[in-house]
């Protein structure tokens, strides 16, 4: 089949290579003319697993092209799907879609046969309604041009797996015929056994926002039960362990730590609360807002606790933050968590250093005022303190007994609760992170109706740990 895709972002290209990849005719188009030109040369402009593999190969078949004009796609697609971004607004929690409505605005006039427009971005309830009317008014005489939403669930790191082998496919369609033309576009799919979801279009734009906003509350879940555990002195990983036994609950996304970020997660709640807003139904999903200040909360304890290790000033300390990507396995760095914390440090006056395998650039662009060192062990040389703030493979392999040798102090904040304790303590380094009880023998003696260990928002807590810090470094700026 001749399909475009337009917009080739983290979304778009990979649809735009794996579509090419099962056999269809396609033409990716955006507006970025240096994005275009890296894809046609086969040089991702984005890190991927797998997916400069998949790009190439649908190159080399012929079977894929890309391109700046929205007129060229019109001629070439029988079907359009639409992946542009559609972000949080400024000044507002609503999703901005000039984006969505540049691409109808720029391409339906130039239709030339009748044609299926998909939408695949993530857009508030509503969008696809709203759309048909906009293209009835500028479609060209004689031409039909259908719309239907068919949300994306990939998620990056795993990007070209989850396009080719989704856990499931939904259609959100007004008509019968929009239903079979996308079944045709996915069979390969679809006789590979993968559920397919038909429904109406305002069901199928739903889905999206409520799976991504049942993921968002899960981890605020186990964070808000981690700030729990800090006030009690009890331990979230075996509490979430213990939890994920019961298979109603399940254990994953109950990995407590510095909680959710990128490009999805935070926008979507939010749209979905403005959305839900202006339907009158705010109160039904209030709870989004306490999940989006739980998530938010938990970068200013990873920092709160940051300076408390410092002796409670993080000004001319050496700080290395490893991770600056909002999730492993990918460049994107779109309301990272570990920036975020990074650039507080940083504003506190802390010498920040911070590393990351693949998202080194993008930090350096983001955040022009922060170090970024691609060479793990130079970013570590002469810390004070290291933070784990992004779940990278590689950090797990680390060597503690190696990295001891090379820091200043061997003191480490593992924000994301991935590292092996034990092992890093056997090395000599003092470990904290969020949710987790110091070791018995730095805890706070109990006293009767006191709390265990006192929370990371009390600034009176662990003075011994602030202490153990402080005393073994020199006066700062020093
Ligand atoms: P992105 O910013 O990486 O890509 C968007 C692309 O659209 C950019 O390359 C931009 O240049 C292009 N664009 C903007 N206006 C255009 C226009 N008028 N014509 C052509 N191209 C245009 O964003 P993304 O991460 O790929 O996300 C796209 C959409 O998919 C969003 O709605 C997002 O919520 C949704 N989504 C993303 C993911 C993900 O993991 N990234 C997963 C599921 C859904």
């Amino acid at each position: 089949m001749r399909l475009t895709v337009i917009g080739t972002g983290y979304l778009g290209a990979v649809h735009a290579a794996c579509m090419a990849d099962i056999g269809h005719d396609v033409l990716g188009v955006d507006v970025d003319a240096e994005k275009i030109a890296a894809l046609a040369e086969g040089r991702p402009p984005f890190y991927e697993p797998g997916f400069d593999e998949v790009l190439t190969r649908a190159l080399a078949s012929g079977r894929l092209r890309f391109g700046t004009s929205l007129r060229e796609a019109a001629v070439h697609g029988e079907v359009h799907f639409v992946c542009v971004g559609t972000p949080q607004q400024a000044g507002s929690d609503a999703a901005d879609l000039r984006y969505v409505d540049a691409v109808v605005d720029g391409l339906v006039p130039h239709l030339a046969g009748s044609c299926l427009v998909v939408g695949k971005s993530t857009v508030p309830v509503g969008t696809t309604a709203r759309l048909t009317a906009r293209i009835a008014a500028l479609v060209p005489p004689g031409v039909r041009a259908d719309v239907a939403w068919n949300p994306e669930f990939l998620r990056e790191g795993f990007a070209v797996e989850d396009t080719l082998r989704p856990d499931r496919i939904v259609v959100g369609t007004t008509g019968q015929e929009a239903d079979g033309i996308l079944r045709r576009v996915y069979a390969p799919m679809l006789e590979a056994g993968v559920p397919y979801i038909a429904t109406d279009p305002s069901t199928a734009e739903l889905v999206k926002v409520a799976a991504n906003s049942f993921l968002a509350t899960k981890i605020s879940f186990i964070n808000a039960m981690a700030e729990v555990c800090d006030a009690a002195g009890g331990d979230v990983v075996t509490l979430a362990d213990a939890l994920g036994h019961d298979t109603r609950i399940g254990r994953r996304f109950l990995n407590a730590g510095l909680g959710f970020g990128g490009g999805c997660l935070p926008k979507d709640i939010r749209a979905f609360t403005a959305r839900a807003r202006e339907l009158g139904v705010g109160p039904a999903v209030a709870f989004l807002d306490q999940v989006d200040v739980i998530n938010e909360r938990q970068r200013t304890r990873t920092v709160a606790l940051a300076r408390r290790l410092a002796g409670g000033d993080l000004a001319g300390r050496r700080v290395t933050v490893l991770g600056a990507t909002f999730k492993p396995d990918s460049d994107d760095v779109r309301d990272s968590p570990a920036l975020a914390v990074a650039a507080s440090l940083h504003r506190e006056g802390a010498e920040v250093r911070v590393h990351d395998p693949e998202g080194i650039g993008n930090a350096r662009r983001a955040h022009p005022e922060l170090r970024c060192e691609e060479d793990l062990l130079t970013a570590c040389q002469g810390a004070e303190l290291v933070l784990h703030l992004t779940e990278w493979g590689q950090y797990r392999e680390l060597d503690p007994a190696k990295l001891a040798r090379v820091v200043r102090e061997p003191v480490l904040l593992d924000a994301r609760n991935a590292l092996a304790h034990e092992e890093w303590r056997a090395a000599g380094w003092t470990v904290e992170a969020l949710g987790r009880p110091a070791p018995p023998d730095r805890r706070p003696a109990a006293r009767p109706g006191a709390p265990l260990r006192a929370t990371i928002a009390s600034p009176a807590v662990d003075a011994d740990r602030a202490a153990t810090l402080s005393a073994a470094t020199p006066a700062r700026g020093a």
